[in-house]
């Protein structure tokens, strides 16, 4: 086994694979170690049933980076981002909201609901927009770091606080907002409409074990706006292939700078020396050094199961511990041998192309949160269904569907029994709650697949099950994440670092932590300290 390697990379995630790529093309001799069969982590597409190439976890693309996407070249490595279009939200009583990209019909869609919220929606997409202008820098930038009194930390905090200060009042005024109120809260001041309201604050409680009315989720809301596809904000897209295609084509780029990845190749443990990494150990006892490691899992993973605590300082250890994971997301997809027709707008139809929301109402939405803050899986959740062979009918076998349902809440811990005893009862249920809206759903499923939190973590590695390497709540946002004072990739181990969705600026197919990771460790190699 050869030993020289520069730099190994733990995990081939998309981070992981986006760090390792960069420091490849920088020249550097790089190994990226991957636990599972496959390359992708969370972003990952699989034929679980045979025709049937699911993108098992992670569905949507926006938040990719357009810099990563120009600076690896990843079109010409296979990456298409093909437009989503659209969010199509059922309702009991038979009527439907149904938001486009096309600004016009929506406000019309919307005025069916209410005209009041058609003028307000015009002012509330505006005020988004210039919030998410605002935001989107620092998803490319290093976290200053406040609890030290290094230059360009202030002088990167400086420049924040008066980019603010250059804000229009009432965009400060949204800004602050934003920051600290529940996505419910927030709606209500610009909406009247409840199933309007209802659909949009689900985007402040994807991956978090908040409610709509939890304070902070109004952030989270902003964070998935700020996808972007060609410069629109609040596109989202599939990738041709699956979510699976865009860590390929990622793997593609690394590859052709050099870097050598191994699947089936699990990491045991990270060695180090004098508080310095050295290298790791396999599951299997091989070692492997090289004088700078980087860890593309959460904090939990990196430094309490694959460090001695007792190489960390007991502070910092447990800052790890406090650090909230708590998953809260399930995932069920099924192969259908037919489209669902939904009662409310029968038949197939554009509004199957987008996105189709299982939010009527806000009380529908926050009670889906009681049950899971008392340990149990909502019995009706919120659902977020895609079917991409709408738009990429690649992924399944001609004239085949299939259909992608993400699923909140499904907490980690259960007060009662276990998730291997649930799962299926979670699936049932998650399919009971479709076929209310679309009926014959149950007659055209051909197979189906239920992951609960519990499956993410084994399967995935992601703690928890959590599906973002720890919750997007402002005590774990920017210069806290993961831990207050370690936020720029660096850890207290000398040559470890970190490169993936628990480090800034956050979980999402964005590609951002791996990147910046890797052009901090840069500098450090340029200044002589790596
Ligand atoms: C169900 C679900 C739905 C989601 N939906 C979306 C979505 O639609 N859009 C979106 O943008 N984001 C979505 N996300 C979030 C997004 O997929 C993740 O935030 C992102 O993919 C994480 O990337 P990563 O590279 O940081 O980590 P990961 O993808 O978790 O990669 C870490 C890698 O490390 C490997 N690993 C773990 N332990 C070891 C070890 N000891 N040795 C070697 N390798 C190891 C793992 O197998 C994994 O491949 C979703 C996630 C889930 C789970």
């Amino acid at each position: 086994m050869t030993r020289n390697y520069d730099v190994i990379v733990i995990g081939g995630g998309h981070n992981g694979l986006v760090a390792a790529a960069y420091l490849g093309r920088a020249g550097k001799k790089v190994l990226v170690l991957e636990r599972r069969h496959v390359l992708g982590g969370a972003a990952v597409t699989e034929e679980v049933f045979p025709g049937f190439h699911f993108s098992v976890c992670s569905y949507v693309v926006s938040l990719l980076r357009p810099e990563i996407i120009r600076e690896l070249d990843l079109p010409r490595h296979g990456l298409e981002i093909l437009p989503l279009d659209g969010t199509f939200t059922p309702m009991p009583n038979g009527d439907h909201l149904w938001r486009m990209s096309d600004h016009s019909r929506t406000r019309r869609e919307i005025a069916r609901h209410s005209s009041t919220d058609a003028e307000a929606y015009d002012d509330y997409a505006k005020a988004m927009v210039a919030m998410a202008r605002f935001v989107k820098p620092i998803l490319s930038m290093v976290a200053p770091d406040p609890f030290s009194l290094d230059w360009t930390g202030v002088k990167d905090l400086w420049r924040m606080a008066r980019r603010f200060q250059a804000l229009p009042r009432g965009d400060q005024h949204n800004l602050i907002q934003l920051m600290t109120m529940s996505a419910a809260d927030l709606l209500d001041q610009w909406f009247e409409t409840d199933v309007l309201k209802a659909t949009m604050s689900a985007s402040g409680i994807i991956g978090t074990f908040l409610g709509v009315r939890s304070p902070g989720t109004a952030y989270v809301l902003l964070h998935h706006y700020m996808g972007e596809i060609d410069g629109a904000f609040r596109a989202w897209g599939l990738s041709r292939g699956g979510t699976g295609a865009i860590s390929l084509a990622i793997a593609g780029a690394a590859r052709e700078a050099g870097v050598e990845i191994r699947t089936e190749a699990p990491v045991e443990r990270i060695k180090t020396a004098r508080g310095r990494a050295t290298g790791v150990v396999m599951a299997g006892g091989d070692e492997i050094d090289a004088p700078l490691v980087v860890s593309s899992l959460d904090p939990h993973r990196t430094f309490l199961r694959l460090l001695e605590p007792k190489t960390l300082p007991d502070d910092f250890v447990e800052e790890v511990r406090r650090y909230k994971l708590r998953g809260s997301s399930g995932k069920v997809n099924l192969a259908l041998d037919a489209l669902p027709s939904f009662k409310c707008l029968p038949g197939p139809g554009p509004h199957l192309r987008g996105a189709v929301s299982i939010s009527p109402s806000v009380e529908y939405m926050e009670r889906a949160y009681d049950q899971a803050k008392y340990g149990q899986y909502s019995r009706r959740p919120y659902i977020d269904v895609v079917i991409p062979t709408l738009t990429d009918p690649s992924v399944a076998p001609p004239g085949k569907h299939i259909m992608s349902c993400f699923v909140q809440y499904a907490p980690y811990n259960l007060k009662e029994g276990s998730w291997d005893d649930k799962r299926e009862e979670f699936g049932d249920t998650v399919i009971d709650t479709l076929s209310e809206h679309a009926p014959n759903l149950k007659d055209v499923i051909l197979h189906r697949q239920v992951l609960t939190p519990l499956d993410l973590e084994r399967e995935w590695g992601l703690t928890e099950g959590n599906i973002f390497h720890g919750e997007l709540s402002l005590e774990q946002l920017f210069f806290l994440r993961p831990v207050a004072g370690w936020a720029r990739f660096r850890t207290p181990i000398r040559n470890l670092y970190m490169c993936g969705s628990a480090t800034h600026p956050g979980g999402g197919i964005m590609g951002a932590p791996g990147r910046l990771a890797a052009l901090e460790i840069l500098k450090d190699f340029q200044r002589g300290v790596a």
